[in-house]
């Protein structure tokens, strides 16, 4: 892959250049392509049930892993490190004054309680805890989110995380669909090059547009579905209500539409940046395919699936 770390430069009076990484700046993709990011940072960062990736922040892991040292040097007298700290600065330490003979180290150390002041929590609880779990602290300092009405499509969700990744952002509307390209002055081509008819967005993708409506029924009819192609909108709705429990067939109900809207949003891309296209029995087999092998490999949607591993 073709990546480019965009740099800032920065020339001096010399007319020195110099190259510096700022993090507020850094952008990985294509040189040619825009650097407009799909979702922002904080919502990937946010847990899978608010609609992120669950990515750690590290800014704030980093305080909870500083919360832990302070707790530490309450409760475990014993260490080494500690010992030290107190032999050296405890004299200096009272009602929370950091000690300005202290390294940058130790006052960060001490500082931490402002971490915990700002999470809302009482730093003599907190050191009074028998045991400290960095994690558990994470999570309180990052807080509470609200979590979206698609939780149950994408959580608990057997498929492939690529799968996972193109379904969390359809149901975000993040994906770099015609429309949106257009929006962003990418792009004057609006036509979908699925049916080559009506104008691409993610609600006309999947499953309006008659390429993938068709897709859909196939994929609804293998698991013995009998209904209509609804709109996303409603797909949406239809798999957050009634196919959102652990049965086994809401759980392969879960897995086929992550495959489908994958599948469909590579073909596709294909078509637009390839070329070449392919027709629906092939990418209906494939997902087919790829629901039972990677279903088969959980216990308890082998057998289900093994009566449904033929292809209509
Ligand atoms: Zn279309």
């Amino acid at each position: 892959m073709d990546f480019q770390i965009s740099l800032l430069r920065r020339q001096d009076a010399t007319n020195k250049i110099s190259v510096i990484l700022d993090p507020s700046v850094l952008v990985i993709g294509r040189p040619d392509e825009s650097k407009k990011a799909l979702l922002a940072w904080e919502t990937v960062c946010t847990p899978k049930t608010a609609g992120g990736f669950n990515v750690v922040q590290l800014r704030t892991w980093n305080r909870a892993a500083i919360c832990k040292l302070l707790w530490c040097l309450s409760n475990k007298k014993d260490r080494l490190w500690v010992r030290w700290i107190n032999a050296y600065y405890g004299k200096y330490m009272h009602d929370w004054a950091v000690p300005k003979q202290a390294s940058w180290v130790v006052q960060k150390i001490i500082k931490a309680r402002t971490y915990m002041l700002d999470t809302g929590l009482d730093v003599e609880e907190v050191l009074g805890w028998s045991s400290f779990s960095v994690k558990n602290m994470y999570v309180q300092m990052r807080g509470n989110f609200q979590k979206v009405h698609w939780k149950k499509l994408t959580c608990n969700n057997a498929g492939s995380p690529k799968w996972i990744f193109v379904l969390n952002l359809t149901a975000q509307n993040k994906l770099l669909t015609r429309d949106r390209s257009a929006s962003w002055g990418i792009t004057q081509d609006v036509i979908c090059p699925l049916c080559n008819v009506e104008n691409e967005s993610a609600n006309h993708l999947f499953f309006a547009c008659a390429f993938s409506e068709g897709i859909w029924a196939t994929i609804l009819a293998w698991q013995g579905i009998r209904r209509n192609v609804l709109e996303w909108k409603d797909e949406v709705q239809y798999a957050t209500t009634r196919a959102s429990g652990n049965s086994v067939s809401a759980c392969i109900y879960r897995m086929s539409i992550a495959a489908s809207i994958y599948q469909i949003w590579a073909e596709r891309n294909m078509r637009i940046f390839q070329s070449k296209s392919g027709n629906p029995d092939l990418i209906i087999r494939q997902v087919i395919r790829e629901v039972v092998g990677r279903g088969t490999m959980r216990a308890r949607l082998a057998r289900k699936l093994e009566e449904l591993n033929s292809y209509p």
